[in-house]
């Protein structure tokens, strides 16, 4: 049971501690960034030991896709912090001279940052690299679903910082919603689309700005005269990493009816490749999180026309990566977002059929295309949105610092990552400044005589 006394009581001792100002001195900042990182270094092997217990996630997906993603950010937040910090000058119209403008950024105040399950340790702890370099404070709510590296990040936390400057609070639905019910000066969510409504509409209760990192159906488009085998490899691994439980995993594949035939062929040796004939033995295949999620998805197999995979076994909450054929727009897998390992193949024979079908469902996350052909790659582009575009490739524009990672309309609002994170978690602050050597009266009462001089100086 969460006590509502003691989530009040920190907000009250993260308020008093932000109002010392001490958060945004730019060298507490970057130490604080530093004890992070010692954070993590110190602790790699509990933190990959309760990935593997959460979601027996293989080491080397935990070490790149949860631990060496956040070094890298605490690494760039510290050595850009200077350069974020700087106020930038901006430019002011001649008519208003001598006065100078600059652009400051400040911390917003105290935040909240909420987990989803499925990169439980990387989807709290690189919105915090954000939030402590932009001098917040911050209170931390894992995913409870993802039990082992909630209770570990709890318990860590404490240890490295003071709870008046960051805290965590695990559970589930009722601590998120006692949190929620509290004034934040900003919150940062990962999770569905659904409870990322009830985030929002919590948050306007006060005004909260909120930066939401929803979910959604991702196309992967295949054309024709493509390199097969690295296009299948691309596909199979962005697809089955984490057993297809991604947030920017391709959901569906749409495929040229000319290349399908061969991609299917590439897709099944290349599964076979990584996992073997018995992908329930290999090291390298995680699990699905819970039963629920077991359930949910070895219902979307009925009645389907498994091609590859289809095996499931719920003592292990395994589902082979599967691959499905002959999949239409009406059937069920198609109503929302999959998050397993269950890959629909549908073909289209215009791409224009393939173009009218995304744009007429909601946003994705992610939009994967490949093609050689520039014409189309332009074409998906312009005619299409989504959170991102990764041509020829799957998932790695995750990783690249300097793309702010978020989705559009469903798929999300507001975006982090690299200097994202920071603009997130900052105000941007106009300053304007007036020397006192001049005072010109043109704007000042009595306005006698004045409108035609200032329209003739504003070429009005
Ligand atoms: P979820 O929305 O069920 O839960 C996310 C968080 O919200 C959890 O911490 C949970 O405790 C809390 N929560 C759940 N119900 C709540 C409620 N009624 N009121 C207040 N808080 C509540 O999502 P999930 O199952 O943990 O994660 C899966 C979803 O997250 C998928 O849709 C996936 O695409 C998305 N996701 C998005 C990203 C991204 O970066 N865009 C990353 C990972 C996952």
């Amino acid at each position: 049971m969460i006590n509502e006394d003691s989530i009040s009581d920190t907000l009250k001792q993260q308020r008093s501690y932000f109002a010392t100002n001490q958060t945004k001195e730019i060298d507490f900042r970057r130490q604080q960034l530093a004890t992070l990182k010692q954070l993590i270094i110190d602790h790699e092997p509990a933190i990959i030991q309760a990935l593997q217990a959460d979601l027996h996630k293989p080491e080397l997906e935990a070490v790149t896709s949860e631990i060496i993603l956040a070094l890298k950010e605490i690494e760039l937040a510290i050595k850009s912090l200077k350069n974020w910090t700087k106020p930038q000058k901006a430019a002011v119209p001649w008519q208003l001279l001598p006065a100078s403008a600059q652009i400051q950024p400040e911390p917003l105040g105290i935040v909240l940052i909420i987990g989803a399950w499925n990169y439980p340790f990387q989807l709290v702890i690189v919105p915090l690299i954000g939030a402590i370099a932009a001098g917040n404070c911050t209170i931390l709510k894992p995913s409870e679903i993802a039990t082992h590296t909630s209770h570990l990040i709890a318990e860590l936390i404490p240890k490295y910082f003071h709870s008046d400057y960051i805290s965590v609070f695990t559970g589930g639905i009722e601590t998120s919603q006692k949190l929620l019910s509290e004034k934040f000066d900003h919150i940062f969510f990962t999770g569905s689309t659904h409870v990322g409504k009830i985030i929002m509409t919590a948050a306007a209760k006060n005004l909260t700005p909120v930066t939401l990192e929803l979910g959604g159906k991702n196309p992967c488009i295949v054309d024709i005269d493509i390199h097969l085998e690295h296009t299948a490899r691309r596909i199979i691994w962005g697809k089955f990493i984490n057993a297809g439980q991604t947030c920017i995993a391709p959901d569906y594949i749409l495929v040229n009816t000319k290349t399908k035939d061969q991609l299917l062929i590439n897709l099944k040796k290349c599964l076979k490749e990584f996992y073997g004939d018995h992908p329930e033995k290999s090291p390298d295949y995680a699990r699905i999180i819970n039963q629920t999620n077991f359930d949910r998805l070895v219902n979307l197999l009925k009645n389907s026309e498994i091609i590859i995979g289809g095996e499931t076994n719920l003592s292990e909450l395994y589902i082979a990566p599967t691959i499905i054929n002959n999949v239409s727009f009406a059937d069920e897998i198609m109503q929302s977002e999959i998050f397993g390992p269950l890959l629909p193949i549908i073909e289209y024979t215009d791409i224009s059929e393939a173009i009218t079908w995304i744009n007429s469902q909601s946003k994705p996350l992610t939009l994967y295309l490949f093609s050689q052909n520039k014409n189309l790659q332009q074409k998906i582009l312009q005619t299409t949105s989504s959170g991102a575009v990764c041509l020829n490739e799957t998932v790695i524009h995750f990783t690249v610092p300097s793309l702010p990672f978020g989705g559009v309309g469903n798929s999300g609002i507001g975006s982090y990552h690299g200097k994202a994170s920071f603009d997130t978690f900052s105000h941007y602050k106009s300053v304007l400044k007036n020397p006192f050597w001049i005072d010109i009266k043109l704007r000042y009462a009595p306005y006698k005589g004045k409108l035609s001089i200032l329209k003739q100086l504003f070429k009005f």
